[in-house]
């Protein structure tokens, strides 16, 4: 084991475990250690990226300039209709108004927003500082709402008050006060809503077009290409489909403790998990109508058919290359190793920013032994990782692609900045495809690869 180990911090080496070296236990879901540097992002950015693909929507940013740097140009979600939530709005918050208070300010930007735009509803995310000073959110939103007649939102997402995981129970907390306030009138008894997919690429579209095939209605999109009006409605639906382990499941909880509309954890990722994901839905719906397990297999069958032959020239060229994930929430990560397994190649290193014990159970229990499991890392332990195992591909966001470039190693971006759907059949087509082009660029001859022995 040729880790640097002076750049992991005491305090955070229970939150690394190394498979059969040791016998499994992991300390996670905690707060991160100050002065480690975490890969984690703020309450308020968990709530943003939640809430920001409601497309027909205001999003204000209630804080400095600076909070609104998470605009959709870092994070595309698509939209089929309008693009409101491609403006990035923020009250630019100065000292003046850190001395005497930002309510008429947000007021009067909130008034000027919702007529120049028209929105169907606003959300006003709360940063640090309005915190610190305390703003009344609540009130200045429900005049507001009074006056222009349409539901104005604050999103309780202080910065400082836990990590990103937070930020999502927050942007739940703000959907759930529009689910319900809808006509149902009309909804198929085989509806869903698919939750926790933000469009990035068109990849709810995809998605969207299996659950058709299956015969099932799409009520609402939480929230890639979501809708105020369908949001209003999604109580409607007789399955929520939950998708990552942390942004939405809140939402699914609190749908199902008000409406009784159960949910189902699903992932789009991979071969194994997407078709598993259908079959789930296609088990749920069996009992109303028997047809459809054998219209989704057929899918599936299809689908596959496609898919194989053209996964082989890459699985040749990529069997046997190390692999490292780092991303945000762990339910994503089983689908990766998997993936990764499909195309011959060996996760080495896997990592989540919100993991919980189980989450991390699971990919013990998955991985090989020798995998680096880590809870909540940083930039110095993942570099140190990267170079201990030599690994030729590293997939995770926009904070590790500097990390995989600087050290030499491949990179795929499978979070917001993905331009290519990693979702769905093709999307393990595109995600092959991405993998083999960034492991054999011939760019890497004049980057070589800094190993734990050679530093290049
Ligand atoms: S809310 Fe706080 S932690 Fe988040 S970006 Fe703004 S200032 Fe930074």
């Amino acid at each position: 084991m040729n880790t640097d180990h002076s750049v992991i911090f005491q305090e955070r080496k229970d939150q690394i475990h190394r498979k059969g070296e040791e016998p499994f236990e992991i300390s996670c879901n905690k707060e991160s250690l100050a002065g480690a540097v975490s890969q984690r992002a703020c309450v308020f950015c968990g709530s943003r990226v939640v809430l920001y693909p409601i497309a027909d929507a205001l999003h204000l940013v209630h804080g400095p300039i600076g909070c609104a740097a998470y605009t959709w140009d870092i994070r595309g979600a698509l939209s089929s209709g309008p693009e409101l939530h491609r403006l990035s709005f923020s009250t630019d918050l100065q000292e003046k108004d850190v001395i005497f208070g930002g309510e008429e300010k947000l007021t009067r930007a909130l008034v000027e927003l919702i007529d120049r735009h028209s929105p169907n509803a606003a959300f006003v995310y709360s940063t640090c500082i309005v915190g610190i000073i305390g703003d009344d959110l609540e009130s200045v939103c429900k005049r507001v709402s009074g006056e222009k007649g349409i539901p104005v939102i604050p999103v309780q997402s202080e910065g400082f008050k836990g990590n990103k995981r937070e930020g999502y129970h927050a942007a739940c907390n703000a959907m759930f006060r529009l689910i319900g306030t809808g006509d149902t009138t009309g909804i198929s008894p085989l509806s869903v809503n698919i939750l926790g997919d933000f469009n990035l690429a068109g990849e709810i579209w995809i998605i969207q077009e299996y659950y058709r095939r299956m015969g099932i209605e799409t009520v609402a999109n939480v929230t890639g290409d979501g809708r105020v009006d369908d949001l209003r409605r999604a109580h409607g639906a007789a399955l929520n489909v939950v998708q990552c382990s942390g942004a939405t499941m809140d939402l699914a909880k609190m749908m199902q403790e008000a409406f009784g509309i159960p949910f189902q954890r699903v992932s789009y990722f991979g071969v194994e998990d997407m078709a598993e994901s259908l079959y789930a839905v296609a088990r749920f719906f069996g009992d109303r109508d028997p047809g459809i397990m054998a219209r989704t297999q057929a899918l599936v069958k299809e689908e596959l058919s496609i898919l194989y032959p053209q996964l082989q020239k890459y699985r040749k060229a990529l069997s046997g290359k190390k692999a490292a994930i780092y991303v945000g929430g762990a339910f994503k990560a089983f689908s990766l190793v998997k993936a990764f397994r499909l195309l011959g190649m060996q996760v080495v290193l896997v990592g989540s920013q919100t993991g919980t014990e189980e989450d991390y159970q699971e990919l013990h229990e998955i991985t090989d032994d020798g995998t680096i499991i880590v809870d909540d890392s940083n930039p110095l332990e993942l570099s140190s990782f990267l170079k201990e195992k030599d690994v030729d591909v590293f997939v995770g966001g926009v904070k590790e692609r500097p990390i995989a470039y600087k050290l030499g190693v491949g990179f795929c971006d499978h979070n917001h900045e993905r331009k290519e759907p990693l979702e769905g059949f093709i999307g393990m087509l595109n995600f092959a495809k991405e993998i083999h082009a960034s492991v054999v660029s011939p760019v890497w001859r004049f980057v070589p690869r800094k190993t734990a022995g050679r530093r290049g």
